[in-house]
């Protein structure tokens, strides 16, 4: 009961949070960084925007909120003359795939793993953020679906899109540019800032390691790698965030295995050596704690 009220209390924080960021769009900048000849990241509000842009197509990685829509528009404009042809959603979660239903509309092909069609397609809870969200219309739908992966030939590079099982949610996609060495994390890498892993919507504080863990795998010293939310991150931001998350969450882990309450593993303060560095943005200490501790009591 108790876990349960505080995840309610700390629900209602944070959708306040989302409401007001909701009321803030007129004031909404588009910022665009360009990382090679071809690939581009872009930021405003809601998750950050991956763009290939050359000779062959415009293909877009996520699309914020359905608002942002004329103004993302008007950025790639400066960038291409060329329309959107492609767009590929890395999870469903409503501040990367806002965009979808204007996208759609403009006959714009949408790509995804096949959990984001079947979360879009219905009603969904997100737990921990207390949030009910509504099937999205047809139009918003990803029209193409995968399991594993599927690969972009364009713009004279290779883009290898692929799934990771269970990290933020049950349908996570990373994207991999491989002539331009950048990669795009989707909401499975938080950059210098702790995380919302989706326990609801199939997500697990293992799986994202385990994404993160296959990424170091595939980048060098050079690679440039987008997170969902935070600054344009490196291998060793990645690096850093991926040892924080198995550090406190070994730590909660140990801790539940003895039997621990919530009360008393939030108390104990599991991730005070990295609060200073991670504690300061979307997720404060005790509610990122609070977080990983429903996701692994779970199991
Ligand atoms: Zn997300």
């Amino acid at each position: 009961m108790k876990l349960a009220k505080s995840l309610a209390v700390f629900a209602l924080a944070l959708f306040a949070r989302f409401a007001i960021a909701q009321q803030d769009f007129s004031k909404v900048e588009i910022k665009t960084e360009k990382l090679s000849d071809t690939v581009y990241m872009m930021t405003g509000a809601g998750g950050n925007l991956g763009l290939s842009a050359g000779p062959d197509a415009v293909f877009l990685i996520d699309d914020q909120f359905a608002p942002l829509t004329p103004r993302i528009r008007a950025a790639i404009a400066k960038i291409t003359k060329k329309r959107v042809k492609f767009l590929l959603n890395t999870h469903w979660h409503f501040d990367h795939v806002g965009g979808n239903e204007n996208l759609g509309k403009g006959g714009v092909l949408i790509f995804a793993h096949e959990n984001v069609r079947k979360r879009m397609s219905t009603e969904q809870f997100i737990e921990f953020l207390g949030m009910k969200t509504k099937p999205d219309p047809k139009v918003a739908l990803p029209v193409i679906t995968f399991t594993s992966g599927v690969t972009f030939h364009l713009n004279g590079d290779e883009v290898r899109a692929f799934h990771v099982d269970n990290a933020h949610t049950d349908g996570d996609t990373v994207i991999h540019f491989i002539k331009s060495d950048v990669i795009h994390m989707g909401d499975t890498f938080f950059n210098k800032l702790y995380p919302f892993i989706d326990t609801s919507s199939g997500g697990s504080v293992d799986g994202v390691i385990a994404a993160a863990d296959r990424v170091l795998a595939m980048a060098g010293d050079k690679t440039r790698i987008i997170p969902g939310h935070g600054p344009l991150g490196n291998k060793a931001d990645l690096k850093a965030y991926r040892d924080m998350l198995a550090t406190v969450s070994a730590g909660i882990k140990d801790q539940i295995k003895a039997g621990r309450k919530l009360e008393e593993v939030v108390a104990s303060k599991p991730s005070a050596q990295f609060d200073d560095a991670w504690g300061k943005g979307f997720l404060p200490p005790e509610k990122f704690v609070t977080m990983l501790y429903g996701n692994l009591v779970k199991k």
